[in-house]
This record gives C-alpha cells, structure tokens and sequence, in this order.
C-alpha cells in the first residue's frame, strides 16, 4: 500500500479561529506554542526540515532562512506587509509567498481613526486623568484637545488602507489631500480627496496618517526635513510602519513642541525599548501594533494565509500572491 507524505509545515505562532484545523487535516503541521516568538536560531532549525513555512511580521526570511531550508516550497505571511520577507530571494528560489491583503483594511482603518480621535481629544489622558482621583471640578481649560472635524488630512498612500481612512474622514467632515505615486482619480471623484505633491500636504494638514507599505523607497520617509515641513503644531498618526519615520528626528519634533503630537501603532524597532522617550512624551499615544486586531479580522487573516500557503504546495498561484511572476 502506497503511504501519502504530507508536506511538513512550520506555523511561527498559535493563530485565531478555524484555519489551523483545516491546515492541521492536510499537512504535518507543527505550531510554534510560544507566547513569543521563536528565536532566530529556533526559527532557522525548524525552516530546514519545513516544506511550508506561516509567518508573522516578527519573522525573517532572508537569505539565510532560505539557503538553510533546502525543501521549502511555499511562504504564507499573515500580514498584508511582507517587510520581513526577502521577496526577490524567494523568487529566486521560486517559492511563492502569500499576503493577506483586504481583510484587514476596513479594521486598520477603524484603528488609524481610533488613533486620531485619541490623540486630537487625548482619550488617554483624561482616563488616567480620573483613574489618578484628579478630577476635581468642571473646568473650561481641561484637557483642552484639537478639533478633527473640519481639518485637514493628509494621506500618505492612498491604497486600501488610505481610501479607507480617507472614507471615514469625509464623514467626519474633513479635508483630505493625498500623495500616491499613481493618482487614484476614482477615489479622488468618490472621496473630494486631492493629489497634492509632498511639500503641499505636509505644509497644508493638520493630521498626517501614513499609509505606504515599508521599502526602500519609504524608510524614512517622514525624516527630519519633512517633520520640519510639517504644520507647526500637526499630528501624526502611525499605523503603516514603523521605519517609515525617521524615530529619532520624531522625538526631537515632539520634544521641541514642533508637532502636536503622534499616535503610534507601529515603531522602529518593535517593541518600543522600555528607556524610549516616547514612552513619557505626554502628547504620545501608543499602540503595540494592534490595528488589525479584531477577532474576526485576525480568524480571516489566517484562514486567507492557509490558503495561501495550500495553493503554493500544490503548485498552484495562491489566490493572493506578492510573487505573481512564478505563475506567468
Ligand atoms: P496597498 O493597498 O498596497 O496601499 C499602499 C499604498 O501606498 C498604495 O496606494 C501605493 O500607491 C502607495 N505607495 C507605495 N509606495 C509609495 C511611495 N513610495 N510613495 C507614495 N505612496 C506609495 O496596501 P494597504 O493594504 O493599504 O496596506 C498599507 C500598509 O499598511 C501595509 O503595507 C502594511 O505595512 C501596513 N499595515 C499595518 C497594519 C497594522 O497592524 N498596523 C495593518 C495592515 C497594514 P502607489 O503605488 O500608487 O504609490
């Protein structure tokens, strides 16, 4: 009797919902169980016995990774970033590497607006303003916040992500300008939003909400010269990347008063060390990196990854792909 092998798999963490059973019914799954992730070096040994490989933005897959791991076939990122994967070496391997786009977008922007209406009317602050027993009367000076309806936003990138911030900003009656390097004319007809070159929409927005996936071309993107660009006094809110700001030229603007403040989801590098600045700047909100976490976003983003990662074992294109070139 013929045995059927099924292809190993290595999952870098425990993941919500159904998709881990289903993935569990057609390979030799093995689930990394811990809280944190797995070290480099426990990464690298278990990616040399793996034919397919889920990973998390913690995760890289490099050069490295691959030349260690002989048999692998397919790369499934539960993330709509891939930053942490060394594409071009994968390609050049030819093993597909999967993405989890569009899921995610409606509940990443729900976030990127949590953020901004936390920081404008410092939610934070006023909570452990009470939970401090400091609320002592009514007053007409406290907590004073920033106005979000009526002002400016700048979108950086406007892709799924961005046109869904930019969604909501209409509703809160806000102007919205935009820089893409495409111009995205059917947005700019559905939303009012305007293409505006980079000077234009740092000078002329009260929120700057970054939106572009991490590359060479966006680290740093928002450095020291455009943070001084910025209107005197602008928030910026943070839920793409954290490498896209130049930290360091960050601090600086919110310690000096420049910026009126920053709402971060994502930092550089993650988790923001315990001796960072911005973790007792006042004008900061931090996240660690939640914006997609919803339990029925997350469940999505994993059964999306394991299709992905399925399709590629077969041989087949995954159904969201960032390696499209292997199936011409
Ligand atoms: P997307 O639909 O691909 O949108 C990215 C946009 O960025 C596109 O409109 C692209 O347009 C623009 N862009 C790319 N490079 C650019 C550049 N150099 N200058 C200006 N614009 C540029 O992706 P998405 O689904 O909206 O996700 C965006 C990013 O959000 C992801 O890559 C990920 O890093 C991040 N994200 C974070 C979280 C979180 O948990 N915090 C969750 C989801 C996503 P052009 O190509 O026309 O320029």
């Amino acid at each position: 009797m013929s045995r059927i092998v099924r292809p190993r798999v290595f999952v870098t963490r425990q993941l919500p919902g159904e998709a881990l059973g289903r993935l569990g019914g057609e390979v030799d799954l093995r689930v990394w169980e811990g809280e944190l992730p797995p070290s480099r070096n426990e990464l690298l040994a278990e990616a040399a016995h793996a034919e397919g490989l889920v990973t998390l933005l913690t995760d890289r897959v490099d050069a490295e990774l691959l030349a260690r791991a002989p048999g692998l076939r397919a790369v499934s990122n539960v993330a709509v970033g891939y930053d942490n994967i060394d594409v071009r070496a994968c390609t050049d391997r030819r093993i597909p590497v999967g993405n989890t786009p569009g899921v995610l977008t409606e509940t990443t922007a729900d976030f990127a607006f949590a953020l901004l209406m936390g920081l404008s009317r410092r939610v934070a602050e006023a909570d452990a303003f009470v939970r401090a027993g400091k609320w002592r009367t009514w007053s007409p000076t406290l907590l004073l916040g920033t106005d979000i309806h009526g002002a400016t936003l700048g979108i950086v990138g406007l892709g799924a992500i961005g046109a869904a911030v930019a969604r909501r900003a209409r509703g809160f009656g806000m102007r919205v300008l935009y820089v893409s390097r495409q111009p995205r004319k059917d947005l700019e007809a559905e939303l009012g939003a305007r293409r505006v070159d980079k000077r234009t929409l740092l000078a002329e927005s009260d929120v700057v909400s970054l939106h572009v996936p991490l590359s060479a071309e966006t680290r740093h993107w928002l450095g020291r010269a455009e943070l001084a660009a910025m209107k005197p006094g602008a928030l910026l809110v943070n839920t793409a990347r954290g490498g896209v700001v130049d930290q360091d030229a960050l601090i600086e603007a919110l310690r000096e008063g420049r910026l009126g403040g920053a709402a971060l989801d994502v930092m550089d590098p993650e988790p923001l060390p315990a001796d960072s600045p911005l973790m007792t700047l006042p004008n900061v909100l931090l996240a660690p990196h939640i914006a997609s976490a919803s339990h029925a976003t997350r469940g999505r983003m994993a059964s999306m990854a394991v299709d992905n990662l399925l399709a590629a074992l077969e041989g087949r294109r995954p159904p969201h792909c960032v390696n499209p070139e292997l199936f011409p």
